[in-house]
């Protein structure tokens, strides 16, 4: 068994290998470190990072802070108020910087329900047919990606976290009021930091009879790639793999939602066995990741990790464009680019690979697929559909937006042929205007 360490600010310099960090690389990490969350631990410093070649290193990027992730007045202010010591105006800096990163992207808030007057703080529903769940000792990962966009979850700003804090029965009777609902996707943080026992006692309430219902549960998470050892030599990993093989047993089928983002991740022994555990137990593993400058943005990498998935067994399933939050500016590619990399990489790989759909981008109406770039009545324009919507009417009918090559964000794009908006916005200002009004009644 490999007893987990974790890697902080407080205890980076333990790392075994840490004598390869520069006296900059030392400086990024206290100053970044600061203001967006910082952990590691040592499967990834042992297995993944290449400490030879650091300064290239996508793994160290995904982990580590560097300068450049935060922009350079904050970096700035930061580092000034460290140097006049650690006191309440440094924090002041830090929140006040914090707020300023857009800590909750997409009005995920606008998801959370209110059920019999009580706002169900771990619950999103936002399409009609699947429910998230985020159990509240789940909250947190076994390392932090430095790309983060549920990086509020982990930074101590407490009115932005998602967690189960009410009654769970509360949410089953949710669920049972919303007989559309087939699939839970549990998700975080990374709900396989829970022990197995924890686990149980969130999942087992969909297996019994008054749930039948659900047909899928999914479970979303990072750690195949961060800590796989979760499935194959931790103290209870038999025991997570006993509670797969009960939720199969149950009728429904269980998906690993795995979040990979380079093909590394894909490469130790480790890890191939941990995808052979759980395939074992008839559940099925979908992986996605978004696109990102510094650690992805290359066509060869995707086909490279498409191919590998498929090999050990696993469904290639989304390709997402990265949120706008938190170091953004630092990952962030234009949507024609993304769009790029994705048909190249397409293109490479057989019909077995193409599974996945991307990129994606999940806004307030729903997650946005930029399907291609081409002309129609002397436009360049970019062909969009949704794969999911607010409204499920919405989904796979393509519409056009006007090309613009600097755009990173839907938010960025104007309709094609002069129209005045999307064909969904009427609709969405009135989703949006309600879900407003319910937030005023509810604090
Ligand atoms: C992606 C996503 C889902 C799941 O959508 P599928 O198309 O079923 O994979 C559910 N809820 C939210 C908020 C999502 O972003
Ligand atoms: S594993 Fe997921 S939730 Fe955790 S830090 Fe990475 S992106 Fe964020």
């Amino acid at each position: 068994m490999k007893p987990y360490k974790s890697y902080t600010l407080q205890n980076y310099e333990q790392i075994p290998q840490s004598a390869s960090l520069s006296p900059e690389d030392r400086h990024a990490i206290e100053v970044v470190g600061r203001v967006l969350p910082f952990k590691t631990n040592n499967y990834v410093t042992d297995e993944l990072i290449q400490w030879d070649v650091l300064q290239d290193d996508p793994i160290f990027t995904l982990n580590f802070p560097r300068r450049d992730m935060l922009m350079p007045e904050h970096f700035g202010e930061v580092e000034q108020w460290l140097r006049a010591g650690d006191g309440p105006m440094l924090s002041d800096a830090i929140e006040k910087i914090r707020m300023e990163l857009n800590p909750n992207p997409s009005g995920q808030e606008h998801n959370v329900p209110e059920y019999n007057g009580v706002r169900l703080h771990g619950l999103q529903h936002k399409y009609r047919e699947t429910v998230l769940l985020f159990p509240r000792p789940g909250q947190t990962c076994h390392a932090y990606c430095t790309f983060c966009f549920r990086w509020p979850q982990f930074s101590g700003l407490p009115d932005m976290k998602f967690s189960i804090k009410e009654d769970y029965e509360l949410y089953i009777r949710y669920i049972i009021e919303h007989p559309r609902v087939t699939d839970i996707l549990f998700t975080g943080g990374d709900p396989m930091v829970m022990s197995a026992s924890l686990l149980r006692a969130y999942i087992e309430p969909m297996l019994s009879p008054a749930m039948k219902q659900i047909r899928n549960i999914r479970i979303g998470t990072k750690a195949l790639a961060y800590w796989p050892y979760r499935f194959t030599t931790d103290e209870d990993a038999d025991d997570v793999l006993r509670l797969f093989d009960q939720i199969i047993a149950s009728g429904k089928h269980l998906s690993i939602m795995g979040h990979f983002n380079h093909p590394v991740e894909l490469s130790t022994d480790t890890v191939k066995e941990a995808i052979r555990r759980i395939r074992s137990t008839g559940a099925q593993i979908r992986t996605q990741s978004p696109v990102l400058r510094h650690i992805n943005d290359r066509p060869d990498l995707w086909a490279e990790m498409w191919r590998r998935q498929v090999e050990l067994g696993c469904i290639p399933y989304y390709m997402f464009v990265a949120r706008d939050t938190g170091a953004k500016h630092y990952f962030e590619l234009p949507i024609a680019e993304c769009q790029t990399i994705f048909r190249k990489a397409y293109q490479k790989v057989s019909g077995i690979c193409r599974t996945v759909r991307g990129p994606s981008m999940s806004d307030h109406a729903g997650k946005i697929q930029i399907l291609g770039v081409n002309e129609a009545g002397g436009e360049k324009l970019f062909v969009l559909r949704f794969i999911q919507g607010r409204n499920p009417d919405w989904v796979a009918t393509p519409f056009f937006a006007k090309f613009n090559p600097t755009a990173t964000w839907f938010d960025q794009l104007v309709p094609a042929f002069g129209e005045k908006e999307f064909f969904f916005e009427p609709e969405l200002e009135s989703y949006l205007r309600d879900a407003l009004e319910r937030d005023k009644g509810a604090y």
